[in-house]
């Protein structure tokens, strides 16, 4: 019997920047997916938080549009890579909100993957893996996601954020501060827009940068940026200044820093806000009266236009927060739904086997 515990994601800065090989800081969250599993022939697979049972043959199966997908999806970037794992029976628990912006979906193909790593020893390393989740994402469901959540996912260390270049994938972890607190706040607001905004913003980008000649964002000079006019200048001017705030960020977290730190994330929400337009009104609420309310800083994060923002307060202070900004928005905005997750940076996937 194997027990996998994957976890979620939040990006604490860098935004947008993980499909142009920019820079990202994400953390992984102690809510987690669990998948408790043993190999099979074929795969039977149940999730707890759908309470649904999936089934197929690993070696012939056909996507069906369903929550399955990421599981099928796992075989096939598998397959694809010249691995061929048997099946498994296994029942998917644990307490990560499905579809709340903290990744549940790359902390399903994670699940699924390190289990079968290990199950069938493919011999398959860490950085592998998340290359393989986004790769469930991109060629099987058809979500054209960076690799960020992945590598978070499979990568994040206790108590750490991690610095990832997204273009090497090399990466750095920084100490998050013992007494800094990480709030996750889900405005309630669907991002109804999400999938067509998201894919306009990449080949607004990619067009720019390919026609620059520049393979990443953090290779985007000034003088690149005044050949440029319009919205591609101040698209790409958002990325190149949002590559330059991962590493302040980083800077001030390694410091201790957190007023620092929180002006960062303040700074980058308005930027996104501004020149790449991924806001909304109840994000931009969000983030000023989480300042309010006496938080260090807060943005938006996993892409914006709705969705969740990251919030960044002192451990002592965590609860008041909380409530001071669920009550100012709830006032403000008492037809959604909000909720908010006070998260324990947690380290990434592990696998355990138990007799
Ligand atoms: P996010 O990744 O932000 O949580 P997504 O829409 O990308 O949101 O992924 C959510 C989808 O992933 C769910 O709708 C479901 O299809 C799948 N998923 C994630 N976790 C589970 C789980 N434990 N059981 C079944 N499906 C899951
Ligand atoms: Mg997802």
């Amino acid at each position: 019997m194997y027990e996998v515990r994957a976890p979620g994601r939040v990006n604490l800065i860098g935004e947008h920047t993980d499909y142009t090989g920019g820079d990202v800081m994400p953390v992984a969250t102690d809510l987690h997916t669990s998948l408790v599993a043993d190999p099979a022939d074929a795969v039977e697979i149940r999730s707890d938080a759908l309470d649904a049972t999936g089934r197929f043959d690993p070696t012939e199966f056909d996507s069906d549009g369903t929550w399955l997908d990421y599981v099928k999806g796992v075989y096939h970037a598998l397959r694809a890579a010249g691995h061929n794992p048997g099946g498994f029976r296994g029942e998917l628990g644990g307490d990560l909100p499905l579809g709340s912006g903290l990744s549940s979906s790359a902390s399903l193909e994670l699940a699924v993957l390190a289990f079968l790593e290990e199950a069938y020893d493919l011999g398959v390393d860490r950085t592998e893996l998340a290359r393989l989740g986004r790769r469930v994402e991109n060629d099987y469901v058809g979500v054209s996601c960076g690799i960020m959540d992945q590598f978070a996912v499979a990568l994040c260390r206790a108590n750490t954020a991690l610095h990832i270049d997204t273009e090497t994938l090399d990466y750095d972890p920084v100490s998050i501060p013992a007494d800094a607190r990480v709030l996750v706040f889900h405005t309630g607001v669907e991002r109804e827009l999400v999938e067509s905004a998201y894919n306009e913003r990449r080949s607004t980008v990619e067009a720019a940068l390919s026609r620059l000649g520049r393979d990443s964002s953090k290779a985007v000079t000034e003088a690149d940026l005044a050949a440029l006019s319009g919205v591609e200048r101040r698209r790409l001017g958002y990325l190149r200044r949002e590559n330059r705030r991962v590493v302040e960020a980083k800077d001030a977290l390694a410091a201790g820093d957190l007023d620092r730190f929180g002006d960062v994330l303040v700074t980058a929400h308005r930027d996104i806000a501004g020149n790449y337009e991924a806001s909304c009104p109840e994000l931009d609420f969000v983030v000023r009266a989480a300042v309010d309310a006496g938080a260090h800083g807060a943005r938006l994060t996993g892409a914006g236009w709705g969705g969740a923002a990251v919030v960044i307060v002192d451990a002592d202070r965590a609860e008041s927060v909380a409530r001071g900004l669920e009550t100012r928005y709830a006032d403000r905005y008492p037809e959604h739904d909000s909720e908010t997750y006070l998260i324990a940076p947690a380290g990434g996937v592990t696998v355990r086997t138990r007799e």
